[in-house]
């Protein structure tokens, strides 16, 4: 079966029918026989228009050339060189506005499925984990020497800070990190769904970080329990990391916000997921309507809509105020949530979200938009059609418009001072305006992606690195 044609090989995925009320992961990933296919559709290009399109810039025709020779492993190491998290950013990166999105084969076709092929070869190195141990002796390699006996916080385990830890922790340091919630992962844990990363990937990840010496302390708020500069003066870290994230939820400010049945996705996807309310042996509460309106038209949008959907709902709307040109979740969350049933209202915005007389959600308000003039984001703006409101019928309203940066550590920390955006502010090597603090991912940048918060967090390791190689 060689396709060499212009289309992917297709992914092997659940019915939507199937899968659309259960937790299971929706993509179940190539073969070997469909990886070495699909790799043998790179042109070789020797431009690398592709790695120019990956935020870390991992080296794509060279880990796709030994997918196509069957040298599985060679991949692997070489994605490795630039990527803590292969087996995450393979299902979750936004691969149509990176890599893909300037991969050759998508002129006259569809691109190479680098996504898929990142998460083929990084699932087959951890399923053969154990015998390439023994064959290459990877774990004694990646100890690195250079202890010098220097201790770093790092402050948030997403994917920001668990790249940091375990770089710094590769280059010897003692890390500690500290998690507010009960698990680490930031995102990854609380956010995405089960069904787009299974949750055992996640706590693989952290386990490796354990086996290497990193130690966490979860259910520590830094900034309320101990603050970054208590870290440094009385717990004598050398260094301190903060990627906390940005994730306080955004509300319209719309009447009706307060009715029973309206939530952030924020919140609904954190009993979801961290809390594990779709599981009956756990008696985490979740709202669950019938008649869902998810408003948004990010991944947070989609995961939620999805949710719901697995969670029972009869019917799912997903209200987003411009249309399928401008809609900003990954393309693949989009197809997916739609082949499961979800429907979108396009150029839709809500006005009031309506109740009963117990206070109980019974509809959302929607006013018809048209696209204008670009705005200052470059996208369309969406004006209100005087008069073309209506309401529809919903008994839970999910708000998934966006999310927020927390003010508490650079309230809490001396001299630490906010960048434009109102995160933390760093130079280009992750250093703040106070010595020996870094900062990176979600909290400095705002809601981005998961890629982008781990290269931040590899840039930090750098420079924690040699400012403590300098630090007598
Ligand atoms: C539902 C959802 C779906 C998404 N889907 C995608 C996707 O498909 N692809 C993609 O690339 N990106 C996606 N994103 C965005 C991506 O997950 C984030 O950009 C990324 O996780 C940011 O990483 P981070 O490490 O900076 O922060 P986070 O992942 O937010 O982690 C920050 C951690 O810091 C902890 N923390 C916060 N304050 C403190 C404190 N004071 N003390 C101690 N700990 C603290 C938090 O509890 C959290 O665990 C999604 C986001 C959401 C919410
Ligand atoms: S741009 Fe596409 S075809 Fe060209 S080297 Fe990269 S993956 Fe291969």
């Amino acid at each position: 079966m060689i396709n060499l044609k212009s289309v992917k090989n297709p992914m092997p995925e659940q019915e939507p029918e199937i899968r659309a009320r259960n937790f299971k992961e929706v993509a179940e990933g190539y073969t070997p026989e469909m990886a070495v296919n699909e790799a043998m559709r790179c042109l070789k290009c020797r431009t690398k228009p592709c790695t120019k399109g990956c935020p870390v810039m991992i080296r794509i025709p060279d880990f796709v050339a030994r997918i196509a020779e069957g040298d599985f492993e060679a991949a692997y190491q070489i994605i490795s060189e630039d990527s803590a998290l292969p087996r995450i950013c393979g299902r979750v990166c936004p691969q149509e506005n990176q890599c893909e999105g300037r991969c050759v084969r998508g002129i006259k076709g569809e691109p190479v499925s680098i996504g898929r092929l990142e998460r083929f070869v990084s699932d087959w190195h951890a399923e053969h984990e154990d015998e390439l141990k023994s064959v290459y002796g990877y774990e004694e390699a990646s100890r690195m020497k250079d202890g010098s006996g220097k201790r770093v916080a790092v402050v948030g385990a997403g994917p920001a800070g668990l790249t940091c830890a375990g770089d710094l922790s590769a280059k010897g340091y003692a890390v500690t990190v500290y998690e507010s919630l009960h698990k680490p992962g930031g995102v990854l844990a609380y956010g995405i769904p089960e069904f787009r990363l299974p949750k055992d990937i996640v706590a693989a990840e952290v386990k490796k970080l354990e086996d290497r010496g990193v130690k966490f302390i979860c259910n520590a708020i830094i900034g309320r329990a101990e603050s970054v500069d208590e870290l440094i003066s009385e717990e004598g870290f050398d260094a301190v990391f903060v990627g906390t994230g940005a994730g306080l939820p955004s509300f319209m400010n719309i009447p009706g916000e307060n009715l029973l049945g309206v939530c952030s996705a924020n919140e609904y996807l954190t009993r979801i997921n961290l809390m594990k309310g779709y599981r009956d042996d756990y008696d985490t509460p979740v709202p669950e309507g019938t008649r869902v309106a998810v408003i948004g038209g990010g991944n947070v949008a989609m995961d939620a809509a999805r949710c719901a959907m697995r969670m029972g709902a009869e019917k799912v709307y997903i209200i987003y105020r411009r249309s399928m040109d401008e809609i900003p979740a990954r393309r693949e969350e989009i197809h997916h949530a739609i082949q499961e049933g979800v429907d979108f209202q396009l150029l839709r915005n809500p006005v009031q979200i309506v109740g009963d007389e117990d206070g109980h959600v019974t509809g959302v308000e929607v006013v018809k938009m048209e696209l204008g003039e670009p705005d200052a984001s470059g996208r369309r703006k969406p004006v209100a059609v005087e008069g073309s409101n209506y309401i529809l019928d919903v008994d839970e309203v999910i708000m998934a418009i966006g999310t927020r940066l927390n003010t508490l550590i650079l309230d809490t920390t001396e001299d630490l001072e906010a960048n434009r955006r109102g995160g933390i502010g760093t130079d280009d090597g992750a250093k703040t305006s106070r010595e020996g603090i870094y900062a990176g991912g979600d909290a400095v940048t705002g809601a981005a992606t998961v890629i982008l918060a781990m290269g931040a967090g590899k840039t930090a390791a750098k420079s924690i690195d040699e400012y403590l190689k300098k630090k007598k």
